[in-house]
C-alpha cells in the first residue's frame, strides 16, 4: 500500500478535505492533518471446473494521500507530531487490508447461497455493495484512535504549539 504526501495546503484546505470525506479529523473542528484512502472493490462470478460458481473478490486502496497543514512547517515538532498521528491511520489501513481476506471471506461464505441464487447483474451489485460496506467498517477503528485522550495529547505538546497557533490563525481570520 503506497501514499502519496501533500503539505501544500492550509488549515482551510486540509479542513474542507476532512468535512467532505468519512474521515475523521485529527483535531475536532479544525483539520490540521488528514488521511484520504479510497475503496477499491473488484467481484468477478465465473464458474469453477466443476461448474460451480466461484467468487473472486479483491479489494484495496486507492489515491491514498496523507495531507498536514502547511502552517504545521513552523514548528517542526508539531509537524512531526500529527505526522506520525497520520501515519497511525495509514497503519489502521494496512492492518484492515491484511485481515479483509479473512473477513470477506466469512462474510461471503454466509451469503454464497443467497448470492448465487441471484440472477448475473445483480448478482455482481450485490456483491460489490456487500464488499464496500464490509470494508468501510475500519471508520470505526479510526474512530477509536482519535479518541479525547489522543486529542489532549495533540494540544499540549511542542509548548502548546498547536493551541496556539490556531488562536493565532483565528485572529488573523484565516480559520474555517
Ligand atoms: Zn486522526
Amino acid at each position: 500500500m503506497t501514499h502519496a504526501e501533500d503539505d501544500s495546503g492550509d488549515v482551510r484546505v486540509v479542513t474542507a478535505l476532512n468535512r467532505n470525506s468519512s474521515l475523521p479529523l485529527t483535531q475536532r473542528s479544525y483539520g490540521l492533518g488528514s488521511t484520504y484512502a479510497e475503496s477499491r472493490v473488484t467481484a468477478y462470478w465465473r464458474k469453477d471446473v466443476q461448474g460451480c460458481p466461484a467468487l473472486e473478490l479483491e479489494v484495496g486502496y486507492q489515491k491514498t494521500t496523507v495531507h498536514i497543514a502547511s502552517e504545521l512547517k513552523d514548528s517542526p515538532c508539531a509537524y512531526d507530531h500529527v505526522h506520525a498521528h497520520e501515519m497511525n491511520h495509514l497503519a489502521i489501513y494496512r492492518k484492515w487490508l491484511e485481515e479483509s481476506p479473512e473477513r470477506l471471506g466469512a462474510v461471503f461464505k454466509e451469503r454464497f447461497a443467497m448470492l448465487t441464487a441471484l440472477d448475473a447483474p445483480q448478482r455482481g451489485q450485490e456483491t460489490v455493495r456487500l464488499a464496500l460496506q464490509e470494508f468501510g467498517k475500519v471508520r470505526a477503528q479510526h474512530d477509536q484512535f482519535d479518541s479525547e485522550e489522543e486529542y489532549a495529547a495533540n494540544q499540549a505538546v511542542c509548548e502548546r504549539f498547536i493551541p496556539k497557533m490556531l488562536d493565532r490563525l483565528e485572529k488573523e481570520g484565516k480559520l474555517p
